[in-house]
């Protein structure tokens, strides 16, 4: 390029990089050849060059291979064919820093003619953060993947190498008792039935946390489910309710029809309702079923309630507010299971309490979100 025209081209280059020099990007404007003809304060602060260090350089200095060796011949293929592969996109490549660190880059570049004279103009985002959050994500990602794996294992191993030792367990304590109970002491028996009790809830505790684990791996099955004829049909065949008549379950007529996992939502609605009606020491015990204009589910009965500090606590596995003694009526899992079915519809579930009143559990079962009414 004769030298008068490259001056000309300089300044007015200079004088573009000078009002874009604020802005966050990196600009790097090279000529035809490949040659840098200027490099904005951002470009410094990515490849850690000073502009006079580069400027006059060719622009391959801030590539690695293969785009150092390759940069040249596809230049000269753009000016020749003019085929905007790369021009006016942007696109992820890797860059090169003065220290040699190679790091991703998303890069656009433009043509544009400045004094008759075709140049380019690079604008360069530094992605070595992004690219450094994404790999801490998939780092956790797959740590959890990982975790639940072995927690998978875990529920495994529970049931299946816990489980004998445990039958022994009891299946001696049983034998025990047949074959000489008659022998012990009134104490002794009293202690072995306490074990044989221990040994059967146990047991109850490890198969339910084997189906605590299978809830989150196994596939739901969604179809249309007249949720009216569901409750119906469920509290229907709920033994505490048919025995007594002093249990009264009012069912509203607005429950809708929804796309759901028959069988889980079942579930959830026969574990809520048996705790309207377990945990209620009223004589005339009542529940009431529904569905409200914000198309929350509904549970609700006048029972003893549940204090405000424990509103969270009672959807964890295993956890439950009331004494040992109360053990034959649960294990503590209902909750845990409901939240969890709930949750892979894509709903949620809330509860309000008054102590000594009664307790509303309220949830949504949005999946496919679809109301056939
Ligand atoms: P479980 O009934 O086996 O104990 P859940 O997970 O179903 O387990 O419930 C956890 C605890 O939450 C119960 O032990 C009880 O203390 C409390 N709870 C659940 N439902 C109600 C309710 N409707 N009214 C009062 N307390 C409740």
């Amino acid at each position: 390029m004769p030298e008068k025209q490259w001056e000309k081209i300089e300044a007015s280059v200079n004088e573009l990089v000078q009002l874009t020099s604020p802005v966050s990007e990196a600009l790097v404007v090279i000529n035809q050849a490949g040659f840098i003809l200027a490099f904005n304060g951002a470009a410094t602060r990515v490849f850690d060059y000073e502009a006079h260090e580069v400027i006059g350089k060719n622009v391959n200095a801030l590539m690695p291979e293969p785009y150092h060796s390759a940069h040249d011949s596809y230049l000269q293929n753009y000016v020749k064919s003019r085929d905007p592969k790369i021009i006016g996109f942007g696109r992820e490549v890797l860059a090169q820093r003065k220290n040699g660190e190679v790091f991703p880059i998303e890069l656009a570049v433009n043509d544009v003619v400045v004094q008759g004279e075709l140049v380019f103009v690079g604008t360069i985002r530094d992605l070595t953060n992004r690219e450094k959050i994404r790999q801490k994500i998939s780092k956790y990602v797959e740590s959890l993947v990982q975790s639940n794996q072995e927690l998978n294992d875990f529920a495994h191993i529970a049931s299946h190498d816990l489980k004998e030792p445990l039958r022994g367990l009891s299946n001696n304590a049983l034998f025990l008792k047949e074959d000489y109970g008659n022998q012990l002491p009134e104490d002794a028996v009293k202690r072995l039935n306490r074990l044989i009790f221990l040994c059967n809830h146990m047991e109850k505790l490890i198969n339910d946390l084997l189906y605590f684990s299978k809830l989150g791996k196994q596939d739901l099955s969604f179809k249309p489910t007249e949720l009216g004829l569901l409750v119906q049909d469920l509290v229907s065949t709920l033994e505490a309710v048919s025995s007594k008549e002093n249990i009264k379950v009012h069912i509203s007529n607005n429950l809708p029809s929804i796309v759901c996992d028959e069988v889980r939502v079942r579930e959830v609605f026969r574990n809520l309702i048996a705790n309207a009606i377990k945990y209620n020491n009223n004589i005339e015990k009542f529940v009431e079923v529904g569905y409200n204009e914000t198309g929350e589910f509904f549970v609700k009965d006048n029972g003893i309630g549940i204090p405000q500090q424990f509103y969270e606590d009672i959807f964890l596995i295993f956890k439950r507010l009331n004494d040992e003694n109360d053990a034959v009526k649960g294990t503590g899992v209902g909750l845990t299971f409901v939240k969890k079915i709930i949750e892979r519809h894509g709903g949620y579930i809330r509860v309000e309490s008054d102590v000594g009143k009664g307790t509303t559990f309220y949830f949504t079962l949005p999946q496919n979100g679809t109301n056939h009414k």
